[in-house]
């Protein structure tokens, strides 16, 4: 029977990184996958062929939109779906590759297969049993229904993301259930394919979660792009009928009732970790009430040896908090002391503009009663924006009001997701927007709006 120190349940973000993370601090590490390739749902059917189509579709708005202006002429581009398709597919492909590459680098074995724990220390593949000192469970999510309604997925015309990243042809209509990161980036993107695309949503506010007042901002700003939102609307029914999808609905306002239908509907109301085939129940692993592995503060399980990391536990659903938790979860079996800062970690929306936040947003420091300052600063003064057809949005930065520590920061506008990292980096510190602010800040870069949400909120900003 082959021996291990470790063996990592599932190559998504959490588990390949825990994998290579074991092995370069010199344990002898397995990992089992069950699917064809390597790197779970991100790299396979979540982040990386989103953000594939992402681009792809961004260039076609830039050619439609603002080339002109630029004294760009010719031709529109027309849309070569296939192609599309197999773009976004050559980059899964490379980047699970690379994965391979990295587990033969490290002399990380792939156990080709489902896995399931018999008992603490052992982990079953096929027929094979294999022995680990420990174990790492990392078995991902998968999307969840819309609460409360009639659901039937097919991944042709009632769709999941998975079915939305490889639909045969762009649909001249769409609704998206849920206003959430998948709905709105998936939506964008049908949006500027030439789909009519409708969201429908329970809240009534996109974008749960996330400070107000980027969620009013963001959902101006796609509504310009010709998204519809129907908000404050229960779904009760989604069902396919001669392959046209419709969804019936009640406002919550009124109580009336309504049907739309559309040539495909992407159910998008969230995710849910994804256990089944592991043996959990039998050997006994705590599990809390939303159905994730219960862990204690070092990712061990109530069963001792075994751990859990990424999407399968508490927490929010991102990849790079499947990472960190990968990381340090093999740190900590490594005898090191492994270390997570919950409250650091950013979440992006990769619309355009882009949205990002970390830290607290106003409400939540509202509802804890403390005091706050709020430096603001519109890209309308940032004249990198500006030269780029960028100048929607803003930069929010939250700060203590006595001692100016940074609590939360809350972007919408150009290259959100890399702009919040500057910010991550002083929250980490526990520096101040003072800190912020007397940063030298190259010019012109869109990185100098948060310099001057960080003047914001000290003496006032220079170009605002
Ligand atoms: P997963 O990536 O789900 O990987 C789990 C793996 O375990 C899977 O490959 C599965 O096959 C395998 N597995 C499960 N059980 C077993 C078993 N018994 N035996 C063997 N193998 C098993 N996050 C971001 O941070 N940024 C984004 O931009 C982003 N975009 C997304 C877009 C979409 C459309 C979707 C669906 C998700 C997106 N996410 C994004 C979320 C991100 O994909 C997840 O948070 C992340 O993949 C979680 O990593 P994980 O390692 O916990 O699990």
């Amino acid at each position: 029977m082959a021996q291990y120190d470790v063996i990592v349940i599932g190559a998504g973000p959490g588990g390949y990184v825990a994998a290579i993370r074991c092995a370069q601090l010199g344990l002898k590490t397995a990992c089992v996958e069950g699917r064809e390739t390597l790197g779970g749902t991100c790299l396979n059917v979540g982040c990386i062929p989103s953000k594939a189509l992402l681009h792809a579709s961004h260039q076609l708005h830039e050619a439609e939109h603002n080339f002109a202006a630029m004294g760009l002429k010719g031709e529109t581009p027309s849309v070569d779906w296939k192609q599309m398709l197999s773009y976004k597919d050559d980059v899964i492909g490379q980047n699970t590759k690379g994965i391979e590459f990295l587990f033969k680098k490290n002399k990380i074995d792939w156990l080709k297969g489902w896995g399931s724990i018999p008992e603490a220390g052992k982990v079953k593949v096929g027929d094979d049993v294999y022995e680990a000192k420990n174990i790492i469970v990392a078995s991902g999510s998968v999307p969840s229904s819309v609460p409360g309604a009639e659901v039937e997925i097919d991944e042709k015309v009632i769709v999941t993301s998975t079915g939305a990243l490889e639909l045969p042809e762009i649909p001249k209509k769409m609704i998206v259930i849920g206003a959430g990161v998948i709905g709105l980036e998936m939506g964008s993107v049908y949006a500027r394919l030439g789909a009519e695309v409708e969201v429908i949503e329970f809240l009534d506010h996109i974008t749960p979660g996330m400070d107000a007042d980027v969620q009013k901002s963001l959902q101006k700003l796609l509504s310009k792009q010709g998204l519809k939102f129907t908000l404050g609307a229960a779904v009760s029914k989604v069902e396919a009928t001669d392959g046209k999808g419709k969804v019936t609905y009640k406002l919550r306002k009124d109580d009336s009732e309504h049907e739309v239908d559309a040539d495909v509907v992407l159910v998008a109301t969230g995710r849910k970790p994804f256990v089944d085939g592991l043996g959990l129940e039998a050997l006994g692993v705590e599990m809390t009430k939303r159905g994730q592995i219960a862990t204690n503060d070092h990712w061990e399980t109530s069963v001792k040896g075994v751990y859990a990391i990424g999407d399968a536990i508490e927490g929010p659903m991102l990849a790079h908090k499947a990472e960190d938790e990968g990381m340090a979860c093999a740190e900590v079996l490594a005898g090191k002391a492994g270390h997570v800062n919950y409250g650091v970690i950013p979440g992006v929306i990769y619309t355009h503009p882009e949205v990002a936040s970390v830290g607290k947003t106003e409400a939540q420091l509202k509802d804890e009663g403390r005091a706050y300052k709020v430096g603001k600063f519109s890209f309308m003064g940032n004249g990198r924006a500006k030269a780029v057809f960028a100048g929607d949005g803003f930069v929010k930065i939250l700060a203590d009001k006595e001692t100016d520590r940074v609590l939360g920061c809350h972007i919408i506008g150009p290259a959100a997701g890399d702009l919040i990292h500057e910010v991550c980096v002083i929250m980490e510190y526990g520096g101040s927007a003072e800190d912020l602010a007397l940063t030298c800040h190259a010019h012109p870069t869109f990185s100098e709006a948060v310099r001057e949400a960080a003047l914001a909120c000290g003496d006032g900003a220079i170009h605002a």
